[in-house]
């Protein structure tokens, strides 16, 4: 799709045939299974400022926890044992882990468990990311949250956009299966800068995309900004799946906490993935990168019922592998991995 269409698609308050050609593009390109994704927030501490999210390094109203590495594989087991064929770490950022204990924490999940394991944690070295990756991690989740250099650097004064390329950069190079996305109805985010974003996510040839709509945090100094619309973000979503076609595109707890169906409209507009949180339930209050957050009085159980229920009642069904890229036989095909 052209920049122009793209635009006009965002601004056309008629979503009816957008959403059913990307529903028809999503069973087309990864058919109907849903995957799941166990996600575990590991520690709220973090020594950005980015100036959306509540778990920034100024925001003295937050009780900051840390995991033990112990715990962390506990919780991991959990997910295993509830069914998960793959998780997600994630945390700010932060050195409360030193690269040597994570990689220890990863060798140890993949000799024991048979999952597929992304981490979300943030701006690293090469080498870093390096050690992670002979360590075991398979993936990695980067959002670049918008291509619109300016923009990106008010809201993450402590981050460049330079930086946060490099390391997407920096992570397909050392073979991760990459996945990076945005956030949509950021103050001052236009639909030209988000058909900029859709365009930007095609050329990275990124393995997952996920998107969320902003939400306003009272604890920050965008307290009174406009949060996005779940309207705007689901056209995004389906915009994505036309544009990117095979790429893993998850129904975000974000879309979720906007809307109670926010979830299932995504599911029916391109997703095709989910994320249910298995962290354990006395943290979950703590992990706030925005208000009335989903799920925060839940049991890991609980999501995994709730979530497979949704994902049957849609007429889908629980994907039964870990999910892994399925862009790989694409760019083998075209001599470029
Ligand atoms: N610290 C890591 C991972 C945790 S934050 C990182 O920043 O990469 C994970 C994602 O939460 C961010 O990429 C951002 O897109 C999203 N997020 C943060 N604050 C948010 C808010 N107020 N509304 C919606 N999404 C938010
Ligand atoms: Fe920290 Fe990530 Fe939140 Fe930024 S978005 S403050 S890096 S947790």
């Amino acid at each position: 799709m052209r920049r122009d269409e793209i635009i006009k698609q965002l601004k056309n308050p008629d979503t009816s045939e957008l959403f059913r050609e990307a529903d028809r593009v999503r069973k087309e390109q990864v058919g109907d299974g849903v995957h799941l994704r166990g996600l575990i927030e590991f520690s709220n501490a973090c020594v950005r400022d980015c100036l959306y999210c509540g778990l920034r390094r100024s925001n003295r109203d937050v009780k900051r926890y840390q995991m033990s590495i112990d715990e962390i594989f506990e919780t991991v087991q959990t997910a295993q044992k509830l069914g998960y064929r793959s998780v997600v770490l994630q945390s700010g950022e932060n050195c409360q882990y030193p690269t040597d204990a994570m990689c220890g924490l990863l060798s140890k999940i993949k000799k024991e468990f048979n999952l597929a394991v992304t981490l979300s944690i943030g701006e690293k070295t090469r080498e870093e990311y390096a050690a992670f990756k002979a360590a075991g991690a398979d993936r990695y989740l980067l959002r670049f949250e918008t291509s619109a250099e300016k923009l990106f650097s008010k809201l993450k004064p402590d981050s460049s956009y330079g930086q946060r390329m490099l390391c997407l950069q920096w992570l397909r190079e050392l073979g991760f299966q990459v996945g990076s996305g945005i956030m949509v109805g950021l103050p001052g985010q236009a639909e030209e800068m988000i058909a900029d974003d859709i365009l930007l996510m095609e050329k990275l040839d990124l393995d997952m995309i996920g998107i969320g709509p902003f939400i306003a945090n009272p604890q920050t100094p965008l307290n009174d900004a406009p949060s996005g619309t779940l309207d705007l973000t689901l056209k995004t979503l389906a915009l994505i799946r036309i544009v990117t076609k095979n790429t893993h595109l998850p129904a975000t707890t974000a879309m979720g906490s906007m809307d109670p169906q926010g979830r299932e409209k995504a599911l029916q507009c391109g997703a095709n993935v989910l994320m249910p949180n298995v962290t354990p339930t006395m943290y979950r209050e703590h992990y706030q990168l925005y208000p009335n957050k989903i799920c925060i009085k839940d049991k890991p159980g609980d999501c995994w019922m709730c979530i497979s229920g949704m994902v049957r009642m849609l007429g889908r069904v629980v994907a039964e592998d870990p999910g892994h890229s399925l862009k790989f036989s694409s760019r083998l095909f075209r001599g470029s991995y």
